[in-house]
């Protein structure tokens, strides 16, 4: 198995959910945990509670110029990066008759765009170690459509599986892509819609919700393989969801 301890991993959207949860269970196996998101004091008291090397880069991924910071502050620090973990997300869920155009906007600018700006600013550097690893999060949203309400937002998702499977077939073979496909995870994301009605669907929806620590076990699966054995892609749901 490939150590986790004294890897560089870029979280983005590590100030709760998913990402702090991964944040929390890679320090604890000595990784360099570098945390990304808007939310500095969140990041800031994330960093208190993890046990290892920890560097914290107030970052909007849609934001280009904040994106090239987190990776520039990231590479002065500490020499290297290890693994990018595409994970900042918003879901706003609404049927697509009420034309919530700046929401989807934002979907796209979060959800795409972001994670593409990492790849543009990652890769090069992963070339020039000749290593690395990119994880994106896309979701089960990314592989069936949920309707009525969810299909921008799994327009985005169907989109970050088609981009990481085109970098995976692109990219040097020394350096690894990993997609994860994740089910319903108990966050904040469930808050995302401004559309009431669609919003208690998916509250309640979200009762079937398994806690966060899930994904992050399959990521550090991923990271951990050995350096030639790239995990391709991860699906993983409740039991209780279709
Ligand atoms: P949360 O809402 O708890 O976390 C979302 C994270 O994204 C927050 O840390 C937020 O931080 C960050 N974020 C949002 N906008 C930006 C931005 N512009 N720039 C930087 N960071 C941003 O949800 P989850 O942890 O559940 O979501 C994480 C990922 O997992 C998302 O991509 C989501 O789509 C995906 N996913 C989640 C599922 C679930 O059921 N929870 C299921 C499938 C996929 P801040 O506000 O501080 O910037």
């Amino acid at each position: 198995m490939e150590a986790i301890a004294g890897k560089v991993i870029i979280i983005t959207g590590a100030s709760s959910g998913i990402g702090a949860s991964t944040a929390l269970y890679l320090s604890s196996k000595k990784a360099i945990v570098v945390l990304a998101a808007r939310r500095e004091e969140l990041l800031e008291k994330l960093a208190q509670a993890c046990v290892g090397k920890t560097l914290v880069v107030p970052t909007d991924v849609t934001k280009y110029s904040d994106v090239k910071n987190l990776v520039n502050t990231t590479l002065s620090q500490f020499g290297k990066i290890d693994v990018l973990i595409n994970n900042a997300g918003l879901m706003a869920i609404s049927p697509l008759n009420l034309s919530k155009v700046d929401e989807w906007e934002k979907m796209i600018d979060i959800n795409i765009k972001g994670p593409l700006y990492g790849i543009a600013e990652v890769l090069p550097i992963f070339e020039r170690q000749k290593s690395g690893h990119f994880i994106n999060i896309s979701s089960v949203a990314g592989v069936k459509v949920f309707s009525p309400g969810g299909t921008v937002y799994s327009g985005t998702k169907f989109a970050l599986r088609a981009i990481s499977e085109g970098l995976r077939s692109e990219v040097d073979k020394n350096i690894r892509t990993t997609t994860i496909c994740p089910g319903v995870i108990d966050s904040e994301l469930k808050f995302g819609s401004s559309d009431p009605t669609s919003l208690q669907s998916i509250i309640d929806f979200y009762k079937q919700a398994i806690p966060p620590d899930s994904i992050a076990r399959a990521i550090a699966y991923a990271i951990e393989q050995p350096a030639d054995v790239d995990i391709n892609e991860i699906i993983l749901r409740p039991t209780q969801q279709e």
